[in-house]
C-alpha cells in the first residue's frame, strides 16, 4: 500500500520536499490532435542516448497544458457534480461573498470560473495553482513537462483529408466540386508518451486528487472532435525527497531498451504490453541512479491493489463524493492559513 504517512498532513506555505511521482505510459487509443495553430506539435530530438552517431529523429510533443487541462477540467466537473463548487460563472449577479470572502452562489457554494475567477480555496486551485491579475496566485503543486512520442512523427502520425460531400454523397455538384476538403494531421492510435506527473508538498487526499484525474481523464488535444481519447496507463508511484528523470530521457532511454529488443520498427506501432514491460524494468533502473532518497517506490502487484482499491472508492458515489471532500477538507484549510489572511492585510 502507499505510505500515506509521507506526505504532509496539511499543505505546507513553502517548499518543503515532499514529492509524489506518478510514472506513465500516455497511450492514445483513436487519432489524437496535439497542435497550436493546425499543426502538430513537434521537436527535433535525439533517437535514443546510447546510439554514438546521436541520430536525430522529430517526436510528436504534447505540451504540459495539453496533458494538465483536460485533467483539471474532469476534476473540476467532478467538484461541480457533488456540489462541492458552484455550477454559475463568475460574472453572476446573485453571489455574494461568504466569511472567508470567498465569492459564492445563494447555496453557499464557491464560485470558481476557470482562467476568469479562481475561488482559490478548492481542490483544483490549490493542486494546480491560479493566476488572476493583481488578485493573486497560486503556485502548483502539479509538475508536467512536454511529452514526447516514442516513435518517431513518421511512424506516429497519419494525415487526414477530410470531406464535407454533399447531401447526395458526393463530392461535387452541377460540375463543381466542393471546396470543403480539410487536410489534417492526427496522432495514430497506439501511440505511446512516456510521461511523469509530479505532485509536491500535497496532503494524502489532494494527491488522491490529482490521481484519481489522471486516471479518469480520457480525452486530450482538441477538444471539439469526437477522437482524441487516451489511457493513462500508470507503472509506479515513487515517493522521495527530489525530482526526477524528465519525460524526454525517459522517452529516449525507453526508445534505446526497445530498439535494442528489435521491438521499434518503421511504420508499426509499438506492442504495447511490451513497451510497458520494458518502461516498467526501465523506470526502476534510472530511479536507482538518481540522486535522491526514495521512501517508497509502489509498483507491480502492489501498486495494481492500490489502484484496485481507488477504483473501489471511486465506483460508488459516495465513495466519490468522500474523496473530494477529503480533498476539500484540506485546500479550504490552506486557504483559511496562508491565502485569505494575505488578502485581509492589503
Ligand atoms: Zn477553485
Amino acid at each position: 500500500m502507499l505510505n500515506t504517512s509521507f506526505f504532509p498532513t496539511s499543505v505546507p506555505p513553502r517548499p518543503m520536499g515532499h514529492y509524489a511521482h506518478i510514472i506513465l505510459l500516455r497511450e492514445t487509443d483513436s487519432y489524437a490532435l496535439f497542435q497550436t495553430d493546425g499543426e502538430l506539435n513537434t521537436a527535433r530530438v535525439q533517437a535514443g542516448l546510447a546510439d554514438k552517431n546521436r541520430t536525430l529523429i522529430t517526436r510528436i510533443t504534447m505540451f504540459k497544458r495539453k496533458q494538465t487541462t483536460p485533467e483539471r477540467l474532469s476534476g473540476r466537473e467532478l467538484l461541480r457534480r457533488y456540489g462541492l463548487v458552484s455550477p454559475l460563472q463568475a460574472d453572476t449577479s446573485d453571489k455574494k461573498a461568504d466569511a472567508r470572502g470567498v465569492q459564492v452562489d445563494a447555496n453557499g457554494l464557491p464560485i470558481c470560473d476557470y482562467n476568469v475567477d479562481f475561488c482559490k480555496q478548492c481542490p483544483d486551485c490549490i493542486s494546480y495553482g491560479f493566476a488572476i491579475g493583481d488578485s493573486g496566485s497560486e503556485k502548483a503543486k502539479v509538475f508536467s513537462d512536454t511529452g514526447y512520442s516514442l516513435t518517431p512523427y513518421d511512424s506516429s502520425h497519419e494525415a487526414f483529408t477530410l470531406n464535407a460531400p454533399y447531401e447526395s454523397g458526393t463530392m461535387s455538384r452541377q460540375g463543381e466540386t466542393t471546396s470543403r476538403i480539410n487536410e489534417q494531421d492526427h496522432v495514430r492510435p497506439q501511440t505511446l508518451f512516456p510521461a511523469v506527473v509530479t505532485i509536491r508538498d500535497a496532503t494524502s487526499a489532494l494527491f488522491l486528487y490529482v490521481l484519481t484525474n489522471i486516471l479518469r481523464t480520457r480525452r486530450y488535444g482538441a477538444q471539439t472532435t469526437r477522437t482524441g481519447t487516451v489511457t493513462n496507463h500508470i507503472l509506479g508511484i515513487v515517493l522521495a525527497d527530489g525530482e526526477l528523470f524528465s519525460n524526454l530521457h525517459f522517452t529516449q532511454s525507453l526508445y534505446d531498451v526497445l530498439a535494442e529488443a528489435d521491438q521499434i520498427r518503421p511504420g508499426q506501432p509499438v506492442v504495447v504490453e511490451t513497451a510497458l514491460q520494458a518502461a516498467h524494468t526501465l523506470a526502476a533502473n534510472l530511479i536507482a541512479t538518481e540522486p535522491i532518497a526514495v521512501s517508497q517506490y509502489l509498483d507491480g502487484s502492489e501498486l495494481t491493489t492500490f489502484l484496485d482499491n481507488i477504483g473501489q472508492r471511486t465506483r460508488t458515489e459516495a465513495g466519490m463524493r468522500e474523496l473530494l471532500q477529503a480533498a476539500q477538507r484540506d485546500s479550504t484549510t490552506y486557504h483559511g492559513q496562508y491565502i485569505q489572511k494575505t488578502k485581509g492585510k492589503k
